[in-house]
C-alpha cells in the first residue's frame, strides 16, 4: 500500500509470536507513507578477479580496461537518454556526471599503473584504483565528499560489471509485484530504472536529504526514507515494513495497531490530496475568506509539474544549487537557461521565485572549492561564495534574465547579511540585463529580486533592505541556526531547533513589521511554514505568503480554510507573552489543536 492508492488486501500484522515491533529513524528523503514487503537488494560488489599477469600480457589488460569504460560509458548513456526522453530529462545530467567519473582521466592513469607496474589483471586494478579513490573521499573530513565516495564505488561496478561482458543495468531483481527496496544506497542508474508501478517505497542504509537517491525519489514520487543506520543488518527479504517519508522513520514488523494508524494517516492524506485537486485552482483562504499565496519549495526542474498539480500557485523557491551537483564545471548560461525556461513555462502565468545558487555550509562543494579551514555553515556560503566568483555568478544571472521572457520570473537572493551585499548583487544583475541585452535579447520589463531573510542581522536590517529588494522570504531554517547558534543538521541539539522560539518570533514580527510599512511582500519558505500550528501563527502575525515542499500544500490550505484570521490574530498576540518554545506550542495547540485534530495526528 502507499498513500497514492487504496490500502491494499496484504495487511496482515504479525501473529503475537512474530518478532517485535523495531522502529528505526533515518532521514525523510522522500515524502508519502507505505506499508508492504521488503525486498533487500543485493548490492555486493561484483565479484573481482585477482590475478597476476605476465609482463607480455600488459598491453592486452590496458586494452580490455579500455573496452569496459567504453561498455560502462554505453550503459550509462542509454540509461541517461531513456530519462532524458522519459521521466525526469534533467536527471539526466547526473548520469552525465557518471559518465565523466567513468572516463575520468585520474582513475585510468591509476589503474594502468596499478597493470603495469603492479602486474596486476584488469579487474583486480580498477577495483583497487577505486577503492583508494572511495577511501580518500571518506577520508576527507567533508560530508560531501565522503557520499560521493558511493558513487566512486557504483563507477567501479559499472567498469567491473562490463569485464564480463554482462552488464549491470539495474542489479535490482525484476520486479512484479509492489515491494518496499531496501539497499545500502542505490545509484542514480539504479533508481531511474525503477519499475515505478511495483516500488512502494525506497529505503536505504546510508545517503541524505540531498543525495542522489533522496533527489531523484522526490522526482520519481516515490516516497523514501535514507541514512538509516543498522538497516541491512536488520531487515530481511520478505519483512513487513511501514516506511514514513514524511517523518524519516520505518517501521520493521509493525503491530496491527501500528499499522491501522499509518493506514489512517495515509487515507487522512488521500483525501485531502484528493480534495485539494478538486479545489486546485481555488485559492488558499482563511476561513473567513483572507487569501493565503501557498508555493511550493523545489529542487529539480521536474518537481515544477507535480507541485502545480498539488495545487501550488508558482514556487516560492528553487534551489538552484542542485544544478551543480556532481559536476567539474559550472552548468553553463546556456543549460540553465533551457532549465529555468522549462520550469517557468510549466508555472506559467503563476510566477517562479530562482533562488540564486546556494552553495557551501551543509550544501554540497561540487564544482566549488570551498576553502575547508572555516566553519562552513559561517563560511564561504551561498551570495557571499557568489560574489567571490562574480563570473560564475553573472552567468546564472544572465541564463536567469534571458528566461524571464517564458514566464514570471522573481530572482532571489540567499544569505544576504548585508545591505553592502544586496547592493553588490544588484550592480551585477545590472550587468546581466545589459550583457543579454548588447547580445540583441529579450527579457521581461521588470524581473524582482529579492532576498531571503535568514542571518539574524538581516532580520535586524530589514526595514533597510526592504526599501531596496523587491521581497522578502524568511528562511526559518538557517534563521534558526543562526540566531540559536544551533547547527542545523545536529540531531543532538535538535531539541533547541525551534523556529517557534520566542526569539525566532520576534525576528520574524520585526520583518513583516519592517515589510508593511515599506510594502514590501513578505514569505516564510523555511520547514516552518509547512508545520500546521506554526502556519497559522506566521499568519497571525501577518505573513500572507508560505512556500514549503509541493507534498505539505494540501495539509497547509485545509488548516488555513478552518481558522479565521480574526482568530489567527489574538492567538498570535497571546504567544507574543510567552518566554519559551514549549509555551508557544503549547498555546498553539491549546487554541488550535481541537480544530486541526486529525491534522495533526498526520504529524503524531
Ligand atoms: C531556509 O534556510 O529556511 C531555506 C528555505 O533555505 P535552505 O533550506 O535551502 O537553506
Ligand atoms: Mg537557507
Amino acid at each position: 500500500m502507499n498513500d497514492a492508492d487504496p490500502p491494499g488486501h496484504n495487511t496482515s500484522a504479525p501473529p503475537s509470536s512474530a518478532p517485535p515491533a523495531i522502529e528505526l529513524e533515518g532521514i525523510a528523503g522522500s515524502p508519502g507513507l507505505a506499508i508492504g514487503r521488503a525486498v533487500v537488494v543485493d548490492l555486493k560488489r561484483v565479484g573481482v578477479v585477482r590475478r597476476h599477469i605476465k609482463r607480455s600480457a600488459v598491453e592486452d589488460e590496458v586494452e580490455r580496461f579500455d573496452e569496459a569504460v567504453k561498455e560502462a560509458s554505453k550503459g550509462l548513456r542509454h540509461v541517461a537518454a531513456q530519462l532524458a526522453s522519459n521521466v525526469a530529462p534533467a536527471e539526466a545530467s547526473i548520469l552525465e556526471a557518471y559518465i565523466m567519473m567513468v572516463e575520468d582521466a585520474s582513475l585510468k592513469t591509476d589503474v594502468e599503473r596499478h597493470i603495469r607496474l603492479d602486474l596486476l589483471c584488469a579487474e583486480w586494478a580498477v577495483d583497487r584504483a577505486v577503492k583508494r579513490m572511495a577511501e580518500q573521499l571518506r577520508g576527507a573530513g567533508d560530508a560531501y565528499l565522503a557520499e560521493r565516495s558511493h558513487d566512486i564505488e557504483f563507477i567501479g561496478d559499472r567498469i567491473l560489471g562490463s569485464f564480463s561482458g554482462r552488464q549491470r543495468a539495474v542489479s535490482i531483481p525484476d520486479l512484479h509485484e509492489p515491494v518496499i527496496l531496501v539497499a545500502r544506497d542505490l545509484s542514480p542508474a539504479e533508481t531511474a530504472g525503477l519499475k515505478r508501478e511495483f516500488v512502494l517505497a525506497l529505503v536505504t542504509e546510508v545517503g541524505t536529504r540531498t543525495s542522489h537517491t533522496a533527489i531523484l525519489a522526490r522526482a520519481l514520487d516515490i516516497p523514501a526514507v535514507v541514512g538509516v543506520g543498522e538497516l541491512l543488518a536488520r531487515v530481511g527479504t520478505g519483512d513487513r515494513m511501514m516506511v514514513d517519508g514524511l517523518r524519516g522513520s520505518v517501521v520493521l514488523n509493525p503491530t496491527e495497531e501500528q499499522e491501522q494508524v499509518m493506514q489512517a494517516r495515509a487515507e487522512r492524506r488521500r483525501v485531502y490530496t484528493k480534495g485539494l485537486a478538486e479545489r486546485r485552482d481555488h485559492p488558499a483562504q482563511t476561513a473567513c475568506g483572507v487569501p493565503i499565496r501557498l508555493r511550493a519549495n523545489i529542487e529539480l526542474p521536474n518537481e515544477a509539474a507535480i507541485a502545480m498539480g498539488e495545487g501550488a500557485q508558482g514556487i516560492g523557491l528553487y534551489r538552484t544549487e542542485f544544478l551543480y551537483v556532481d559536476r567539474k564545471q559550472p552548468p553553463s548560461e546556456q543549460e540553465q537557461y533551457d532549465i529555468y525556461r522549462q520550469v517557468l513555462e510549466q508555472v506559467a502565468p503563476l510566477p517562479v521565485t530562482l533562488r540564486t545558487f546556494d552553495i557551501g555550509g551543509d550544501k554540497f562543494v561540487s564544482a566549488f572549492q570551498v576553502p575547508q579551514d572555516m566553519n562552513p555553515a559561517l563560511g564561504l556560503r551561498a551570495i557571499r561564495l557568489g560574489l567571490s566568483r562574480p563570473e560564475t555568478l553573472l552567468t546564472q544571472l544572465r541564463a536567469m534574465v534571458r528566461a524571464s521572457v517564458h514566464g514570471e520570473l522573481r530572482i532571489m537572493v540567499p544569505m544576504v547579511a548585508t545591505l553592502t551585499e544586496l547592493r553588490a548583487v544588484h550592480q551585477l544583475f545590472g550587468q546581466a540585463v545589459r550583457d543579454v541585452e548588447s547580445r540583441g535579447l529579450p527579457h521581461a520589463d521588470r524581473i524582482p529580486l529579492g532576498i531571503m531573510i535568514e542571518v539574524p542581522s538581516a532580520a535586524i536590517m530589514a526595514y533597510e533592505l526592504s526599501l531596496e529588494a523587491d521581497f522578502l522570504s524568511i528562511g526559518t531554517n538557517d534563521l534558526v541556526q543562526y540566531a540559536l547558534a544551533v547547527d542545523r543538521t545536529s540531531h543532538a541539539l535538535a531539541y533547541l531547533a525551534k523556529p517557534q522560539d520566542p526569539a525566532i518570533l520576534r525576528l520574524i514580527a520585526g520583518v513583516v513589521d519592517a515589510g508593511r510599512h515599506t510594502e514590501t511582500p513578505v514569505g516564510v519558505c523555511g520547514a516552518m511554514a509547512s508545520d500546521p500550528l506554526s502556519a497559522l501563527l506566521l499568519i497571525g502575525m501577518g505573513v500572507r505568503e508560505l512556500s514549503m515542499e509541493a507534498s505539505a500544500l494540501a495539509e497547509i490550505k485545509e488548516a488555513i480554510g478552518r481558522v479565521s484570521l480574526a482568530d489567527a490574530e489574538t492567538v498570535a498576540r497571546e504567544v507574543r507573552g510567552k518566554l519559551s518554545a514549549g509555551e508557544v506550542h503549547s498555546t498553539l495547540l491549546a487554541r488550535f489543536g481541537e480544530a486541526l485534530s486529525d491534522l495533526l495526528e498526520l504529524h503524531e
